[in-house]
């Protein structure tokens, strides 16, 4: 385009006051307020002149563009956006969809606490003040075998306050093998970095022996750290050292043996596969003298980090100034405390990341069978008959970093459209009001039925109806 083409079309954005004195903008002064909604637009008009003075060319006249872009934005935002979705990925513990949905139980205990005065920090025996992690405490070493225990903000606080109170300026050791990054910002040599401990990685990257450890130790060691690889795993040649042998090398030598667990196993899983996670207990047991380890993982509760082990260590960490940074809000405890009892009364199942891991062929296929009448059913109603529903069987996954390379196998629905690509409808499953976030596999939408919870099927339905809708 030509510069003054560029100018011309700079020119014909229509100015502020108009916008925001038109129906469209002015009917969500009430939601957003009037300030807001003008923040919007100036966000929209910002990122329409930049498009132009890169060489954009629109299709639609410029008010018209600017009054749809803004309008789309305004809508969204004027309802919340943390909201529910539908988890049809097959994947239990899903980080970007808010990783374990809590249990009934653990829902109630958040209701009945938040909106009253509690008991956060108050005992009414002693007519006073007494910690908020001692809610917690003596459940998690009931049910892990620990000595003392401490929950934190996440599992990330946990491993770092842990070093920060143990080995500040002393050297930590890692085995090569094991600088394992979890998302996108947890790295353990950066975590280490920053709780102001020095690392020394031993071994080489598939192999690190009991002698590599030891050759390591020098007399500012202070912890021989273990990680749970979680995300990936190494096969092949692999020689990795026994949690035994590291807890006896760690007692020869006056050391502390501190395992990041990742995923916090409380009680094993019935798998389809050999279940290579160990427990918070059977590290304990083993030697470990301090545990860290998530509450939203495998344990299925709010988002906690604990540390389990030697009440002398523990002990240190509440004498911490990063304690206070790293607390846990009320909400949580009573989430956490409620998933606990779950455990505690042998009432696992009610927990939902454990009963979907758990969920065995016939009621997965159940599940899938029910999914696919409702779909057929809504189809036909709405007259959609370009849709082709189908049983499908789906390779779902645990995640969370556990059993990286495991697959659990499952049923789901594959929808495929013949005038309508896989990729195409998902993204309308997606932007449903309810979102619905399937899979695709072989060109075609899977709805992993694994994931689902009680409401999905109507959920789905209605997402599928509006995704014909929006056509
Ligand atoms: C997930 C994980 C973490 C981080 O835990 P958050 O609770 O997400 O902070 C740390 N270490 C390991 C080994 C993990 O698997």
């Amino acid at each position: 385009m030509t510069p003054s083409g560029t100018n011309a079309l700079l020119r014909s954005i229509p100015p502020m006051e108009e916008l925001l004195n038109a129906p469209w903008a002015a009917e969500f002064f009430e939601s957003l307020g009037r300030d807001q909604v003008k923040n919007i637009i100036v966000c929209i008009l910002d990122e329409i002149r930049r498009e132009i003075r890169s060489g954009f060319q629109p299709e639609l006249p410029l008010d018209c563009l600017v009054v749809c872009r803004a309008a789309e934005l305004l809508r969204l935002k004027s309802s919340s956006t943390l909201k529910t979705v539908v988890n049809a990925t097959g994947v239990v513990i899903h980080t970007n969809l808010g990783r374990a949905p809590l249990a009934s139980e653990a829902l109630a205990a958040v209701n009945a606490v938040s909106g009253t005065y509690n008991t956060l920090e108050y005992s009414p025996q002693k007519a006073g003040r007494e910690g908020r992690n001692s809610h917690v405490e003596w459940l998690i070493c009931g049910i892990t075998g620990a000595e003392a225990a401490l929950a934190v903000n996440n599992n990330a606080a946990a491993v770092l306050l842990a070093l920060s109170s143990i080995a500040p300026g002393r050297e930590v050791i890692v085995s090569s093998g094991e600088l394992v990054e979890i998302g996108d910002s947890f790295r353990i040599p950066d975590i280490l970095a920053f709780s102001g401990a020095k690392m020394t990685a031993v071994g080489c990257t598939n192999s690190t022996r009991i002698s590599d450890w030891r050759g390591a130790i020098t007399e500012n060691t202070a912890v021989l750290l273990k990680v749970h690889p979680s995300n990936y795993r190494i096969e092949g040649f692999v020689a990795s050292t026994s949690r035994e042998e590291l807890a006896a090398l760690s007692w020869e030598c006056g050391l502390v043996f501190m395992e990041d667990l990742g995923s916090g196993l409380l009680s094993p899983l019935n798998l389809p596969f050999p279940d290579r996670e160990h427990s918070v207990r059977d590290c304990l047991a083993a030697g470990a003298n301090i545990v860290t380890f998530s509450g939203d993982k495998l344990l299925g509760g709010p988002q906690i980090g604990i540390i389990a082990g030697s009440k002398q260590l523990i002990d240190k960490m509440r004498r911490h100034q990063l304690l206070r940074a790293v607390r846990v809000d009320k909400m949580t405890l009573a989430a956490f405390e409620a998933t606990l009892r779950l455990y505690l009364s042998d009432r696992r199942e009610e927990i939902p990341v454990v009963r979907m891991i758990e969920l065995d062929k016939s009621a997965l296929l159940q599940k899938a069978r029910r999914l696919l009448r409702v779909l057929r059913k809504t189809a036909a109603k709405l007259g959609a008959d370009d849709f082709c529903f189908s049983l499908v069987e789906t390779q779902d996954a645990v995640g969370g970093g556990a059993f990286p390379t495991d697959a659990l196998p499952g049923f789901g629905v594959g929808i495929r459209g013949t005038s309508r690509s896989a990729e195409s409808l998902a993204a309308a499953l997606r932007m449903s009001r309810i979102p619905v976030i399937p899979g695709i596999r072989d060109g075609q939408v899977v709805l992993h039925v694994r994931t689902l919870l009680d409401g999905d099927e109507k959920r789905i339905a209605a997402a599928f109806t509006q995704a014909l809708n929006s056509k």
